[in-house]
């Protein structure tokens, strides 16, 4: 029993659709069956790591090294899965493929076209995802908005998918913007109408309708949509506002979504689902802590380029009854005077590439160890902090070679496997490393463990040659890799917290398993403020 649930968008984009599509996922883990999914981005890049996060939000780094579209980060932490590069699909990942198949002759004689050689790369993809993952059920998300130009081939192919596999092993859900015009207050399904009507056009009738709304959707509008986009009533679904996301799988299964889904596939109900998710909600919504958390960062108009760690503060603050109030800082403001933080409890230093920011980075740094304010630092904020100490403590002349090639001392420099990479797609350290941790530091009360594994991306590394001189001033390095030349996590002692990792912890973080360096971050803020 293989069965696809398709999930695709209309009216516009941002609609959630990736929430949508991880609580449908989660719904029915709970009922015992298991779950992947797959984001379908229909653009050419190969994948996302080389787009900038602040037109696409953050790149999400898989354990395999999969530069990925953060959609996938939702599926790992609703349904508690670890996801492989290949459940991520654009169309430059396929026409790849079949360009490659071109060339080879495997289609030696025929003329190759969009339908059926991109189409049937497609539906082999997937199928062969879904396969490998030994799933039961496979969510589908299609990016993009039903209509565009880009998306035509992939829906397509999921067209073909329903008519191969049979009706009650695929199931497809649109989920539209119901906009509500504020003189009337009223909510309008005529966009929703239209872009059903784009999706019947393809060859697509949709199941189930999921109308993303500020509110939740009236009878009559139900109704409506019910009759004009020829669904029945129980298949229309609201999506209002909540106030966190993992509240929705629980607006839905309230619906009836999980007994929909299921008789659509024509199996049965195992159990009523969700408890352990029902305890996590209500812990989330009654918070008794509160801290202050400072991200200082390069792409703070844009929540989504951070959005794992924003998750990591949410999953460690709900361990520690805390609610993390996140103050982004715009790391260029801080250059002069990095006072502000005075007001904050902790503070953190994210990953980020290139000059701009980087010294009102090295500026907050320097104020959190000197003013004993709780620290993290994730890569770059890692490699930062070695700059910082550096100069303000050793007091070198020095840099990372990624901002100043030729500075006098390249405390952090470029990694040897990359001194002659030319391509910037997806040739970074990528991806699940080993770190040993020494016993007796910071890091090993953190993680009780002597070996983690830890997800990577970047080009630098803090210098061999320093090393010995960074410690022997101090600078503990906690954390080193395998090969004992890599520095991956360092801390500072007679400091309440000060930390920073090589690695990105926020990539591995889930609702009821935060990871140990976000955890000790909120437990170490929340203690200074009491004090
Ligand atoms: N720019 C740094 C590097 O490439 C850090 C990367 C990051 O923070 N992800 O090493």
């Amino acid at each position: 029993m293989l069965k696809y649930i398709i999930v695709t968008g209309g009216v516009l984009s941002g609609l959630g659709k990736g929430v949508i599509a991880s609580s449908i996922g989660l719904l029915l883990k709970e009922q015992g069956y298991k779950v992947t999914a797959i984001k379908i981005d229909p653009y050419l890049n190969c994948d996302a790591g080389t787009m900038n996060p602040f037109q696409h939000g953050e790149v999400f780094v898989l354990e395999d090294g999969g530069e990925v579209d953060l959609d996938l980060g939702n599926y790992e932490r609703f349904l508690d899965i670890n996801l492989h590069r290949d459940n991520n699909i654009t169309t430059g990942k396929v026409y790849k493929n079949v360009i490659e198949k071109e060339r080879r002759g495997d289609y030696l004689g025929k003329t190759v076209q969009i339908v059926p050689h991109i189409t049937n790369e497609i539906k082999e993809w997937i199928r062969r995802v879904a396969l490998n993952s030994k799933a039961d059920i496979c969510v589908i998300e299609v990016g993009g908005t039903v209509g565009d130009i880009e998306s035509m081939p992939f829906l397509e192919a999921v067209r073909q998918l329903h008519l191969e596999e049979g009706h009650k092993n695929v199931v497809f859900i649109h989920t539209t913007l119901i906009p509500i015009i504020s003189v009337v207050g009223e909510q309008k399904t005529k966009p929703t109408q239209h872009s059903v009507k784009e999706l019947r056009a393809i060859g697509i009738d949709p199941d189930a309708i999921v109308g993303r709304c500020s509110e939740p959707l009236k009878e009559e509008t139900k109704r409506k949509i019910s009759l004009f986009c020829n669904v029945p009533i129980n298949a229309v679904f609201s999506s209002p506002n909540v106030e966190s996301i993992y509240e929705l799988p629980i607006v839905l299964e309230k619906q009836g979504m999980t007994e929909f889904i299921l008789n659509r596939f024509e199996i049965k109900k195992r159990n009523n689902g969700l408890k352990k998710w029902y305890g996590y909600i209500e812990r989330i919504k009654n918070l008794e802590n509160e801290v202050n958390i400072a991200i200082v960062g390069k792409y703070t108009a844009l929540g989504d380029s951070y959005l794992s760690i924003i998750e990591a503060f949410r999953h460690a603050g709900a361990e520690l009854n805390t609610k993390v109030n996140i103050a982004w800082i715009e790391a260029e403001d801080l250059e002069d005077d990095a006072g502000i933080l005075k007001k904050m409890d902790g503070v953190l230093v994210p990953g980020g590439f290139g000059s701009r920011g980087a010294e009102g980075k090295i500026q907050s740094i320097k104020f959190a160890r000197e003013n004993k304010k709780p620290f993290l630092g994730i890569c770059f904020g890692f490699q930062l902090a070695v700059v910082e100490y550096g100069r303000n403590v050793i007091g070198l002349n020095c840099n990372t070679t990624e901002i100043e090639p030729n500075v006098e001392h390249p405390i952090v420099t470029i990694l040897p496997e990359q001194y002659d990479v030319d391509m910037l797609g997806g040739t970074m350290r990528l991806g699940a490393q080993s770190v040993l941790i020494k016993e007796g530091t910071l890091a090993y009360r953190l993680y009780k463990k002597k070996e983690i594994y830890e997800r990577h991306r970047h080009r630098y590394e803090v210098n061999p040659e320093y090393v010995e001189m960074l410690e022997k001033n101090g600078m503990i390095f906690s954390g080193i890799a395998k090969d004992r030349i890599r520095m991956e996590i360092l801390e500072l002692h007679g400091h309440p917290y000060f930390i920073a990792s090589q690695f990105h912890p926020e990539f591995k973080s889930r609702p009821l398993k935060p990871v140990p360096l976000f955890y000790g971050l909120v437990k170490a803020s929340l203690e200074e403020k009491i004090k």
